[in-house]
């Protein structure tokens, strides 16, 4: 499994789908760069998604907010409360630097703590990706997390009462907590200090402390009025945006699954009080289909409904899929309640409510979410694509049998050689045919190379042109997955390509 892991890969990176972000100052941790291949499979999914969830619903729009939001937000979101809150509160600004200081430091060993902690369990266990070991290990460490969260919150609470010696005495607990249980408890652990922050504004004194958003969800919440107006829609409807999302993750080794910048596509679906359940399965089902249209095969997924709810959440279900290192989640759909845009209400002092005609009355809507990583689908559908294929003849080849709608290259144009008016052809038919697909013309080397570089990418026809084109007009089309060559008229190329590769 490793190694089919470490295949995909290299494979990734050799024939341009991701490299690793910054690779000749030796690359940046869980981040990832898409090249030409990866660029356009990554859009293709992109639409894929928005077409299924704006265009093909009525009651669907979607939107493309900003990354930077007011801070206030993710105090709403409940995303800075629980680590910052006894310091906020405290109203004396010495104490509070204090306070800031030594959460600082503390902070800073923690995570030289938490990195120990990760790489003897890398050690111990050679690989990097051990699924296992690793989520017993965050779990590790995000419960030492939880245990210095709350003496630091105590800490905080001492210096304002300007009792030093118990301030002392809580430094020497904090030096000792020590995480020996293997408990997991994500995702109330987790939302405080997965944040990046940044600045707005120029000068030191007057700039702004900002975050980079860890989810697309809040853009949504706070233009879920601006939306509802200016659509004129009706409840139930939704919001869709893809967008990118930001988390200082802590574990963040396998790959793509989970990177500290990525993108989510999301789609909030504003509902009356009291039918949130019904629509938290309609979009369970919904999703589950959606992905299975995409033909990766049914026995990949599975539902894994949550018992353990998140405070905003009155019903949550994972949709996971089998990656090269187990089932994971792919997708979250989440009943959130009203809880974000009450929270909103509250912090922004604006209603943030829908009248509804029919019962004749004002609520704060509730709402049914469903978050997808983009990264995340993408290395789904990698994955799943690449194979190892032992030919009748007993050679090999390598294959990438991407959804043929969603392949960066609908189709290689492929003269047997440039001479003799054969390139010149092949750029004809490339021309017409380049406004409808994207194509790649290529005339060197032998065509069984050719082809081959076109199975690594996952291209679903290749187009071979010969002597007998220039005089019959036809031309030989071979399919990537059955290998198999037709003689076909270059006048139903654009009717074939189209018939294979539309969504
Ligand atoms: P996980 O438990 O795997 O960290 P999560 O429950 O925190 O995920 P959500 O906050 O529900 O995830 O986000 C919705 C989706 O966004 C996830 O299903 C996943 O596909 C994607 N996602 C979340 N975090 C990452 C990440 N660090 N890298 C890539 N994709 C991510």
């Amino acid at each position: 499994q490793e190694d089919v892991f470490k295949k995909l890969i290299s494979h990734a990176k050799e024939y341009g789908f991701i490299f690793p972000s910054s690779e000749i100052y030796d690359g940046l941790s869980a981040i990832y760069d898409y090249g030409q291949n990866g660029a356009e499979l990554k859009n293709n999914i992109k639409q894929y998604w928005w077409k299924a969830m704006v265009q093909m619903n009525e009651n669907i729009v979607g939107i493309d907010s900003a990354i930077f939001m007011h801070p206030t937000i993710w105090k709403a979101s409940g995303h800075v409360d629980a680590f910052n809150d006894p310091l906020i509160d405290n109203k004396d600004s010495k104490k509070r630097f204090r306070a800031d200081v030594l959460l600082e430091d503390y902070c800073a060993k923690l995570e030289e703590k938490a990195q120990k902690e990760i790489d003897k369990a890398a050690k111990r266990f050679g690989e990097a990706f051990n699924k296992n070991e690793f989520e017993t290990t965050n779990g590790r460490v995000l419960e030492y997390r939880e245990k210095q969260k709350s003496i630091l919150s105590r800490m905080a609470k001492s210096l304002e009462a300007e009792d030093l010696a118990d301030v002392k005495a809580l430094i020497e607990e904090l030096e000792i907590a020590d995480p020996d249980t293997g408990s997991k408890n994500w995702t109330e652990v987790r939302q405080f200090n997965l944040m990046f922050g940044t600045k707005l504004g120029a000068s030191a004194d007057s700039a702004t402390d900002l975050y980079l958003r860890p989810e697309t969800a809040q853009g949504i919440f706070v233009n879920f009025l601006n939306v509802q107006k200016t659509s004129r829609h009706k409840l139930p409807f939704g919001i869709a945006q893809i967008g990118k999302a930001f988390r200082n993750e802590i574990v963040a080794r396998q790959f793509i699954f989970r990177m500290r910048e990525f993108e989510q596509m999301e789609m909030q679906f504003f509902v009356p009080p009291g039918t949130e359940l019904g629509f938290y399965e309609e979009w369970k089902q919904k999703r589950f289909n959606w992905h299975l249209a995409l033909g990766l095969g049914e026995e990949n997924y599975k539902f894994h409904d949550h018992e353990k709810l998140a405070h905003y959440a009155n019903a949550a279900a994972d949709i996971e899929f089998k990656f090269p290192f187990g089932f994971k989640e792919l997708e979250g759909i989440h009943s959130r309640t009203d809880f974000d845009l009450k929270a909103h209400e509250h912090h922004s002092g604006r209603k943030l409510q829908y009248f509804d005609a029919e019962r004749n009355e004002n609520y704060v809507p509730y709402v049914v979410e469903t978050s997808v990583g983009l990264d995340r689908l993408f290395l789904a559908i990698f994955s799943n694509a690449l194979k190892d294929e032992v030919l009748e003849d007993g050679s090999e080849r390598t294959v990438l049998s991407l959804p043929p709608a969603l392949a960066p290259v609908k189709a290689a144009i492929l003269p047997l050689m440039k001479k003799d008016g054969l390139g010149e052809y092949g750029e004809k038919i490339f021309n017409d045919l380049k406004f409808d697909f994207n194509m790649i013309y290529e005339d060197k080397d032998s065509i069984g190379k050719r082809y081959r570089r076109q199975d690594a990418i996952g291209t679903p026809f290749c187009i071979t042109i010969d002597h007998d084109t220039l005089t019959d007009h036809t031309v030989t089309l071979r399919d990537r997955d059955t290998m198999q060559q037709e003689r076909v008229a270059v006048a139903d190329l654009r009717r074939i390509i189209d018939e294979k590769t539309n969504f």
